[in-house]
């Protein structure tokens, strides 16, 4: 099964129907495939456009026999699905990317291994597997961030620490759960780089996105990113160097902090496309959501050029009105160079992904002032 491309228009799989498995959807269904969406939630956006929607839990098994017998190939669009499922389906039909690399994005321990085996750099951490971790010199990596080793996204399982005491009580708090401490540095700035790796070894690497965020989510992403190009090509050679270390099949999202000197370090992957990526649906000649589809059916990944600057903004629940009433859409929609992303979710909450908008312009300076004016008018 290896090398054999698999074609449209076959039916493809994907756990999970949120955004991603939208955007996903939608690509795969531009190109001829059919798509099944695993998700337990009715209302899924990714529900709208594919063939078929099971909605079910992540490790139902009825709902894992359906892919498994009706898909070709299976994806995912989050890592916290439990990689058993995917283990498990990967004895019945391709899976991508593995069971063993989610595993790895799922656990912040066991990712930070990975990257130091690859040899690339982390921020200086100790892992706290149990509370007795707790008794080593922490001063190392104070101040400091302690993160939930699992489960956490968007800045959620993470306390900030200055102190040894405070560390210990913020454990304690979180409960008692695997967690490491990092220590805090100072970031010039964030960037990422998104890899699309074949089963052939085949490899392609997206502009790199310079990522601000707010409040602990992504608000803007920036491209090209506003670094030294020796900088960029360092950052996507490392990201490639990681996917290669994994041996991984599949989109995989790489962060980085980049500080002082132009050192780079590595943050954590995404073991899927990525918020910051959303660019590439308007400004790269293959998107993100394309790559997946073509990684998980063996087709050499598409190329990547970058059309043009390109400023993304996510749209966050916390724009809609507070009677739900829908944002001002008229300037963003009146303009010839931006682009309106809206994921169809029905409620709007503070802090959740209701869509996005990319602006593209001559400049990233350019497109930066105009996606902000823009931010103003809703
Ligand atoms: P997301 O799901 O949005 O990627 P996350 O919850 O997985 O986020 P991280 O990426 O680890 O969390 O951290 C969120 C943000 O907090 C980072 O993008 C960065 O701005 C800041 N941050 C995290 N770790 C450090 C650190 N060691 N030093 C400085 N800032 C940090
Ligand atoms: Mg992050």
């Amino acid at each position: 099964m290896a090398n054999q491309p698999i074609l449209p228009p076959a039916m493809l799989g994907i756990l999970g129907g949120g955004q991603l498995g939208r955007m996903f959807t939608v690509a795969a269904k531009t190109m001829g495939y059919r798509v099944t969406v695993l998700d337990p939630d009715a209302n899924a956006p990714a529900a709208d456009f594919a063939d078929v929607h099971l909605c079910a839990a992540y490790n139902d098994q009825a709902a894992l026999k359906t892919l498994a017998e009706s898909c070709a190939a299976v994806t995912t669009e989050f890592e916290n699905v439990n990689a058993d499922s995917m283990r498990w389906l990967a004895q019945h039909v391709p899976v991508s990317p593995s069971g063993d690399c989610v595993a790895v994005a799922q656990d912040r321990i066991l990712e930070k291994s990975w990257i130091r085996k690859a040899g690339l750099a982390t921020a200086p951490y100790l892992a706290l597997e149990t509370v007795e971790d707790l008794n080593h010199d922490l001063t190392p990596y104070l101040p400091g961030i302690l993160k939930t080793a699992r489960l956490g996204y968007d800045g959620k399982g993470q306390v900030r620490v200055s102190t040894a005491a405070e560390a210990r009580a913020a454990y304690a708090d979180l409960g008692g759960q695997a967690c490491v401490l990092e220590k805090m540095l100072p970031l010039v700035c964030e960037v990422s780089a998104i890899v699309a790796r074949t089963n052939t070894h085949e490899v392609a690497v997206f502009p790199l996105a310079e990522n601000r965020h707010a409040k602990g989510i992504l608000d803007i992403s920036i491209v090209p990113a506003q670094v030294t190009p020796a900088l960029a090509a360092k950052a996507q050679q490392m990201a490639v160097q990681l996917a290669e270390a994994l041996d991984y099949v599949g989109v995989l999202t790489v962060e980085f902090f980049v500080l002082d000197g132009d050192e780079l370090v590595l943050n954590e992957i995404a073991p899927r496309p990525h918020n910051s990526g959303h660019y590439t649906i308007d400004a790269c000649l293959t998107s993100q959501y394309e790559q997946q589809v073509r990684a998980m059916c063996g087709l050499y990944p598409g190329k990547v050029d970058l059309l043009s600057p390109v400023v993304m903004v996510n749209l966050l629940g916390d724009v809609w009105k507070d009677d739900g009433g829908e944002p001002n859409w008229s300037v963003l929609m009146q303009a010839p160079n931006a682009h309106l992303h809206l994921y169809g979710k029905r409620e709007a909450r503070p802090g959740r992904k209701m869509g996005h908008y990319c602006v593209l312009a001559d400049s990233a300076e350019a497109a930066l002032a105009q996606a902000e004016a823009i931010k103003d008018t809703f």
